[in-house]
């Protein structure tokens, strides 16, 4: 029987679904059926934190008592899901009086329906069903997600109501460098590019993974000055766009974080060109993580600043107030700021942050290639030229640079 289901997608809107249970499985279901905008009444003496603050959420009603016979009248679909055999029967029983939909979490097969393994994706709904195994119908369900991200399987994606002819710009952060670290919606987004236009920092390893139909343009590669580069990339961005295509901006960590990426947001709007975000995993806070650095710490740091050091600290361009960054007692993050690294030390000192502040220095992180220099903020300057530190890095000063010894020191005395 369990291998001969008919598979359906139900409209739950305002329909009243009953859960009787409000453990685990319940937990992991509600928020589907939630989403599906079903009229939740979960019945159970006592529920998990989540349940529970969905419950005070108003999302759904919580019942807190035991199941009693009738509590699934006028219900369209039920769940039982309590870890008491007896009770899950008995919900089955009323269902199947009631004609009721009812789902067994104990015992797939007793049940009247089963819930197929789901995923989502890109505004598809997948669901599986094994004929009650359900390792298999997970494991087929997430290697057709996975299938879907990564566009070996065609997602069939209709382009919205754009106008005929014109394509669009998506700027997408690529994170630090690890091709893991991209989210779900850069990689799927990447997957159905029609041209990719490449940063210099973008993670390299997600361009191999393209299909050859997709035209990759290397921003590295672009033979002219910083200034005439973006001019050139710009103008890319806009006459792909405009002749028809989809095309992804892929930028290295977020678009938004030093990455001139509402330059080209302004010159796609100014050329009449759709153009979107999608965020990234930025370094200046993922690059500290990897090494051991967490840029707050409760009781340590209550600010991080984010400073760009592009510029020396006395450059007529500069915007930064360095005396005021001195003048902070939480955690600074600098980027592009490996060759004056010095410079930014002193004016930190002459404003009050003192030589023994600790400091990470970390080059490539989440690459193959991460190295992690410790230092002070003293002799950061001095340590970036002995060992060799080349760009990308980034400078985290603060005491939450010096954290990692006290990690060390507690396996240590673990050991
Ligand atoms: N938009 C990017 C930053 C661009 S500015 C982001 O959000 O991450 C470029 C600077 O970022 C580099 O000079 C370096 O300071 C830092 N950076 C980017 N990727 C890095 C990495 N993998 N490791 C260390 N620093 C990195």
């Amino acid at each position: 029987m369990s291998d001969a289901h008919y598979l359906v997608g139900l409209d739950l809107r305002g329909r009243r679904v009953v859960v009787v249970g409000a453990g685990s499985v319940a937990q992991r279901r509600l928020p589907r059926l939630l989403r599906a905008g079903a009229d939740v009444d979960v019945i159970a003496p006592e529920a998990t934190p989540a349940v529970e603050g969905m419950a005070a959420a108003g999302e759904i009603r919580w019942h807190r008592r035991r199941y009693a016979d009738g509590d699934l009248r006028h219900a369209w679909y039920a769940i039982a899901c309590t870890d008491d055999t007896r009770v899950n029967e008995a919900v089955s029983a009323e269902a199947e009086r009631e004609r009721v939909f009812c789902v067994r979490a104990d015992a797939g097969p007793d049940g009247s329906a089963v819930t197929p393994a789901t995923g989502e994706f890109d505004g598809l709904l997948i669901g599986v069903l094994a004929g009650g195994r359900p390792l298999r119908s997970a494991a087929v369900r997430d290697g057709l997600l996975e299938a879907l991200r990564e566009g070996t399987v065609p997602a069939g994606r209709q382009p919205g109501a754009r106008r005929p002819g014109m394509g669009e710009v998506i700027l997408v952060g690529g994170g630090p460098g690890d091709p893991e670290l991209i989210t779900v919606a850069g990689r799927r987004l990447l997957a159905n590019a029609d041209v990719v236009v490449a940063d210099r920092l973008a993670p390299r390893e997600l361009l191999d993974e393209l299909p050859p139909r997709v035209e990759v343009v290397d921003a590295a590669k672009i033979p002219y000055g910083r200034a005439a580069a973006q001019d050139f990339i710009n103008a890319t961005l806009v006459e792909h766009a405009k002749a028809g295509k989809t095309v992804v901006r892929l930028k290295g960590g977020d678009p938004y974080v030093f990455g001139r990426g509402y330059e080209e947001v302004l010159a796609c709007a100014s050329a009449g060109v759709p153009v979107s975000v999608v965020p990234g995993v930025t370094s200046a806070f993922a690059v500290p993580a990897l090494a051991d650095v967490p840029v707050t710490h409760r009781g340590v740091a209550h600010e991080v600043v984010v400073v760009s050091g592009h510029v020396g600290p006395d450059h007529p361009s500069s915007l930064v107030d360095w005396r005021a960054l001195a003048a902070l007692r939480g955690t600074i993050v600098l980027l592009m700021a490996v060759e004056r690294a010095g410079q930014f030390a002193d004016v930190l000192m002459a404003g009050g942050r003192a030589p023994d502040t600790p400091v990470a220095v970390v080059q490539e992180g989440s690459t193959a290639r991460q190295r992690v220099l410790r230092t002070t903020l003293g002799s950061v300057a001095d340590e970036i030229a002995a060992e060799g530190i080349r760009p990308p890095a980034v400078i985290v000063i603060g005491p939450v640079a010096g954290l990692y010894a006290e990690r060390e020191g507690a396996v240590g005395e673990r050991s």
